[in-house]
């Protein structure tokens, strides 16, 4: 990406966006709020609250089992979801998306059901040394069940994956590789693509957990090929308890259901249960279908906004809260890798994160500290935690310049040299 072929976005329609978020007019504490702790949940837009709003006082049904007009609408209303879905992934069929509750539940959907498949003693899984507890601890459960190994690809320094070592790890018990896109302790961006196509030449499937990369790239999961894919609607714009599933059609027809109960069937008898066909086999349940149709509303709200533009311009944000963070005395930055978005990780020599999270809080700064579910990650800097900015489109420069101002007070206040 370059400044001469994509223009950032300007000022006003910063101001536009902004103004279209309640939660960002208001004041905490008497100062204005600063939200940078969009890697844990995204603000919404006015249209997906409205959506939620207008979908239980207006058309509030039950779906697929109804043939009054409420779950007529209802159903249409969620069935279109997947379609926006579909064409925001450019998955090839509507059938390869399925509604989970978010990101975690789609990566022990595939652990469970691949795991169940495909998966016998000696078999072995591999991940990364970067991801998040959703994409460690699902499959842990799944090896410990099914006597398999979990191998695990290493990081440097910088944060970055040693990909070199994905060939040294690939064998021909490696079962599926679950990895992550971007990582949400240290912003890293990794080269899905290559990877998948080094798995593939191994017929190995791959997952990809895209639960920060869905708000920060133009996902093409068709150009990634990646077999799987986990995301969740609450960090791109929707509401919380909603996510998806994507599978390649041969994977979601060869994996049994999650999940037994109502809906997922095509009929029942204490003999024997025959299932429904995709994706609705991996829906059991009536499911969350206000906060999918509000979903459907932030991928509306996404698709009519200059994507190209906004990534463009969280990357000027990110390169500037970079560059700024480094007059604050005492930084350190967690996570330095060539390719990285959306996500700035740091401690301020001798200072506890927490403590410097709380005194940003007492001036309007939400930022996040702690592990961000991604101990393996701490346990290799050797660190209990990191102190966590995390941007998204909405957030200014001018923000950042409160934020950084912000820190210098706190390093004044905490750094021990
Ligand atoms: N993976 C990554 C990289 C994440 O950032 C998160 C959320 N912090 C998850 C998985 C889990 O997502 P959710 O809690 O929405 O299921």
């Amino acid at each position: 990406m370059t400044a001469e072929t994509i223009r950032s976005l300007t000022n006003e329609e910063i101001s536009l966006i902004r103004k279209e978020f309640p939660v960002l007019q208001q004041k905490i504490y008497g100062k204005p709020l600063v939200y940078f702790d969009n890697a844990a949940t995204a603000q919404k837009p006015d249209a997906v609250i409205k959506s939620l709003t207008e979908f239980y006082s207006e058309y509030n049904s039950n779906i697929h089992r109804g043939v009054h007009f409420l779950s007529q609408k209802a159903s249409d209303a969620y069935e279109q979801v997947r379609e926006k879905v579909r064409n925001f992934i450019h998955a090839e069929s509507e059938s390869e998306v399925v509604f989970t509750r978010g990101t975690t539940e789609s990566i022990n959907l595939v652990a469970q059901s691949f795991g169940k498949a495909f998966v016998t003693e000696g078999d072995e899984v591999i991940i990364s040394a970067m991801e998040h507890h959703s994409n460690i601890v699902p499959w842990q459960m799944m090896c410990e069940e099914r006597k398999a190994v979990l191998r695990v690809i290493p990081i440097n320094e910088k944060g970055e994956l040693l990909t070199d070592e994905l060939e040294k790890t690939l064998n021909s018990k490696t079962k599926i590789i679950s990895v992550v896109h971007i990582s949400n302790s240290l912003g890293t961006v990794n080269p899905v693509k290559k990877l998948i196509a080094q798995a593939h030449r191994r017929e190995v499937p791959v997952l990809i957990d895209a639960a920060q990369s869905i708000a920060h790239e133009q996902i093409d999961v068709n150009d990634l090929d990646c077999d799987f894919m986990a995301f969740s609607s609450h960090k791109m714009l929707g509401p919380t308890g909603v996510g998806v599933l994507y599978a390649k059609r041969k994977w979601l027809e060869a994996l049994p259901p999650y999940q037994g109960g109502g809906d997922m069937i095509s009929g029942v008898s204490f003999e024997k249960t025959t299932y429904n066909e995709i994706p609705f086999r991996f829906e059991a349940g009536t499911q969350n279908i206000a906060d999918v149709i509000a979903f459907g509303t932030s991928i509306d709200y996404l698709q009519s906004l200059d994507r190209k533009r906004l990534l463009f311009y969280e990357h000027q944000l990110l390169s500037y809260a970079t560059e700024r963070i480094k007059e604050v005395e005492g930084i350190r930055i967690i996570g330095t890798a060539s390719e990285k978005s959306g996500i700035l990780s740091f401690l301020i020599k001798g200072g506890n994160a927490m403590d410097i999270g709380m005194y940003l809080d007492t001036q309007g700064i939400a930022v996040r500290t702690g592990h961000h579910c991604t101990q393996p990650v701490m346990n290799f800097f050797k660190i209990p935690g990191t102190i966590r900015a995390s941007f998204l489109f909405y957030n200014t420069i001018s923000e950042i310049d409160i934020f950084i101002e912000a820190l210098k007070k706190a390093a004044r206040l905490f750094h021990k040299k």
